[in-house]
């Protein structure tokens, strides 16, 4: 028996998203796409570019004041781009307990159907699933298009100055937060 995702604590913004019956999660706004389908998997990059040129959270699609947050591997928090747009720290914290693809260790299969479903991710972008997460919380951001594999081009969000930089790792098969030394 599964049971439903505890949505209690969810962030304002997320709270006002409608909720996906089957998986009882809100949906992000970059995972709805032009036809009005649902996928949490792939993200709708020309959403995703439109969300973050008018500053507003890639999750809960509100604006956002002050520090942006990106969501990722160590790789991409090394060089700081993302080809999932900035979003409120606190919606990032949400999807990091909500987000299937996340929230469960050795989900190999969500990235593994990502890469099939999604051609369109950028060249050099790893989508293997990351053993570590990291919540990069920066001050600004910028976005460019990149080439894609399937010859397209796709947005890549650059995080700007670097405030904190909070890692999560799976610990007896639970997300969680690694303390700083
Ligand atoms: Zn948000």
């Amino acid at each position: 028996m599964t049971t439903r995702p505890d949505l209690s604590q969810l962030p304002h913004g997320l709270g006002t998203r409608p909720v996906d019956l089957r998986r009882g999660l809100p949906i992000p706004a970059v995972n709805v796409h032009p036809d009005g389908e649902v996928d949490f998997i792939s993200i709708n990059s020309e959403k995703a570019m439109e969300l973050a040129v008018r500053g507003r959270c890639g999750l809960c699609a509100r604006q956002m004041t002050g520090p942006v947050a990106f969501l990722g591997g160590p790789t991409a928090a090394e060089a700081g781009l993302y080809s999932d747009p900035p979003m409120h720290e606190e919606c990032a914290e949400a999807a990091l307990t909500l987000c299937p693809h996340i929230a469960r260790p050795h989900a190999r299969r969500a990235s593994e159907r990502r890469l099939e479903h999604d051609a369109t991710h950028a060249v050099g972008f790893s989508e293997e699933k990351p053993s570590e997460w990291v919540l990069l919380v920066c001050n600004g951001y910028g976005s460019a298009l990149t080439p894609a594999v399937d010859g397209g081009l796709v947005p890549v969000f650059i995080a700007g100055e670097v405030l904190r930089a909070r890692r999560f790792g799976y610990q007896e098969g639970v997300l969680t937060e690694i303390a700083e030394k």
